[in-house]
């Protein structure tokens, strides 16, 4: 029985630009108003982040009869459907908005084809918070598809004026195949310009693509509910190579790295890097002598925060137009 030699680690792996903001605007927040700040859902899918913001005053809610009136809100990086925005001001809070500018780039799409008269068919998971929020955007003409069977199930009330829309996190490959069918079914559906899945899923796609080959097992750090991290070692898997996701350095077996030489790594847009060096260390344990960073894109994309809560970098002094009375930088 061999141990492992080798670590190979993906690049791109591990936070995104969303999600960096997602957790600054949370921290931001804490900073500025003073603990407890609520988070609508989990700000994102890691239990690592979610609890170190729970320990800095954060307090994660579903319903938001669960806020005490006055507080302030933080809308998670998956977006809210429009019944929840319009709950929120109703109830009053101090609202600031993490969802990620790549999801509510998909939203005002949705608004803006809807004003047209379109209809969509949204590909994602059912379930998952990103497609309740895209969904929730109409009240009605978005219908959603998981797979190839369901795009032959789906009827809209018209198809002249059609749309499709994706979740921004799913498998590449699959949303191609399961676009090609909504294509094939209707043939004038229009597509987005620039398809909707984001950067980052696509460039951690395209790095286990290239890594899996060369590896006799890949560790994908993630947490079961994230589902870029999911789609990461699926992947891993489609290609042949045994794949297994950890929330934690905990979960790993030694018997996956039985008889393995190369030992690749890499983690979903939400698993910050003290996970992936903490699997390291203990694969390392396990004899790998050399850790190897596998050259790829470098991202450099980064999204500004909320007006309230930005920091001039120059200066150091937060940067706001608004006027005090106002009260703190809701929107
Ligand atoms: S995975 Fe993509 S859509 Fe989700 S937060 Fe990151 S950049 Fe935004």
């Amino acid at each position: 029985m061999s141990a492992p030699q080798e670590i190979l680690l993906a690049e791109p792996r591990g936070f995104c630009a969303g999600v960096d903001r997602a957790i600054e605007i949370v921290e931001r927040a804490i900073q500025k108003f003073g603990a407890p700040i609520y988070v609508r859902h989990e700000i994102v899918h890691n239990t690592y982040v979610v609890n170190d913001l729970k320990a800095k005053g954060a307090i994660f809610i579903e319903e938001l009869s669960d806020v005490p009136p006055g507080s302030t809100l933080v809308f998670s990086a998956h977006g809210v459907s429009r019944a929840v925005q319009q709950e929120a001001e109703q109830r009053g809070f101090s609202i600031f908005d993490a969802t990620c500018p790549l999801v509510t780039k998909v939203h005002v799409e949705v608004a803006k084809l809807a004003k047209e008269g379109y209809e969509f068919i949204m590909i994602g998971h059912k379930g998952h918070p990103e497609v309740e929020g895209t969904m929730g955007q109409l009240d009605h003409g978005i219908h959603l598809v998981e797979d190839v069977a369901d795009v032959a199930r789906v009827q809209p009330s018209q198809t002249e004026k059609l749309a499709v829309v994706t979740q921004t996190t799913l498998s590449v490959d699959d949303a191609a195949e399961i676009t090609a069918a909504v294509r094939a079914r209707f043939p004038s559906v229009r597509e987005p310009k620039q398809q909707d899945i984001c950067y980052a899923t696509q460039n951690r796609q395209d790095a286990v693509k290239v890594l899996s080959p060369q590896v006799d097992v890949l560790v994908v750090v993630g947490s079961p509910t994230s589902s870029n991290s999911n789609r990461l070692r699926e992947l891993a898997a489609r290609l042949g190579t045994a794949a297994y996701m950890v929330d934690s350095a905990d979960e790993l077996r030694t018997e996956w790295f039985d008889g393995a030489v190369r030992v690749g790594l890499t983690a979903g847009a939400s698993a910050p890097e003290i996970l992936v060096q903490q699997v390291i260390d203990r694969i390392k344990a396990l004899g790998a002598v050399s850790v190897r960073t596998m050259s790829g894109i470098e991202e450099t994309i980064k999204f500004p925060l909320p007006k309230g809560l930005k920091i001039d970098a120059a200066t150091g002094l937060e940067i706001t137009q608004r006027n005090p009375e106002t009260g703190p930088g809701a929107h």
